[in-house]
């Protein structure tokens, strides 16, 4: 089934409430100034409910106190205990693991921040390692289908190759990391290839789907990592963005540059938490 092109869609409400456990958040006080980024973008659901700040339990001892969203390196000592706005970022990496997984887990690590990975099932076996080490400093390990093959996940138009694979996956990464995910990226986004029907399946399967709102086009930029910097920077405006990226050479060589630009634009960074779900797929779909 066709899609109309959806445009750009402005976000309704994505404040976070900063509580009281967050008086070491960025708040971000540095205002931003705003080109006309005027891109066709996928739907995107603001968050419903407000993301409340929660411990994270997979970082440091203090954990308990910690909030949801990473501290920067330069993070204020303290800051009202109030109710703010907060402008997130999630980082997205997707096609690892591999040679690069660690790489930018050590650059993540170095900025204190964190983000979430989309992994392919067939290359798991021999980078447990490198699994193991994104998830234990704080990162989350999403699923992106055993094969990324686009002609055996959406050759037949319905979803039972895309969900065996994802069942597949989501038992392999079990095994390895003791975390069962639920959160799956549907290799090439879910536009055009799933249909409502298919749709359906993936969330009776109770599978959770995130596309994104940001793609940065790395991929296509081999050797060229200033532009994938352009690239983000023209299309990030919105009080939330999910950004793609893929472990490729060039993203590493930009992440830095990156992350420091969004800094100064006024954006904490987040990582995905399954009690803190929000849906980011075209389709629009809130179950997902
Ligand atoms: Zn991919």
């Amino acid at each position: 089934m066709k899609w109309m092109v959806i445009t750009a869609l402005v976000l309704s409400s994505a404040s976070l409430v900063i509580s009281a456990l967050a008086a070491n958040t960025v708040l971000g006080g540095r205002s931003a100034n705003y080109g006309s980024a005027s891109v066709n973008m996928p739907q995107f659901i603001a968050p419903s409910k407000a993301v409340t700040t929660e411990a994270e339990p997979k970082t440091a001892p203090s954990a308990a106190s910690q909030p949801a969203l990473d501290n920067s390196a330069n993070a204020p000592a303290a800051k009202p205990a109030e109710a703010k706005a907060q402008k997130v970022i999630y980082l997205t990496f997707d096609d690892g693991p591999g040679k690069y997984t660690e790489q930018i887990v050590n650059i993540l690590n170095k900025k204190g921040i964190h983000a979430t990975f989309f992994m392919i099932g067939n290359q798991l076996k021999g980078n447990e390692q490198a699994i193991i080490t994104a998830l234990d400093a704080g990162n989350y390990v999403g699923m992106h289908s055993m094969s990324h093959d686009k002609k055996k996940l959406y050759k037949t138009g319905n979803s039972d190759a895309f969900l065996k694979e994802f069942k597949q996956e989501q038992s392999l990464l079990e095994k390895i990391t003791g975390v069962t995910p639920w959160l799956i990226r549907a290799p090439y986004g879910s536009k055009p290839e799933i249909d409502a029907d298919f749709y359906d399946d993936i969330a009776a399967d109770n599978f959770k789907m995130w596309d994104w709102t940001v793609d940065s086009k790395d991929w296509n930029y081999p050797g060229k990592p200033e532009r994938i910097v352009q690239e983000i920077k023209r299309q990030v405006h919105r009080d939330v963005e999910v950004i793609l990226m893929h472990e490729k050479a060039q993203t590493v060589q930009a992440l830095p540059q990156i992350i420091e630009w969004l800094e100064k634009k006024g954006y904490a960074f987040a990582v995905y938490k399954p009690e803190q779900h929000f849906p980011v797929n075209f389709g629009k779909d809130e179950r997902l």
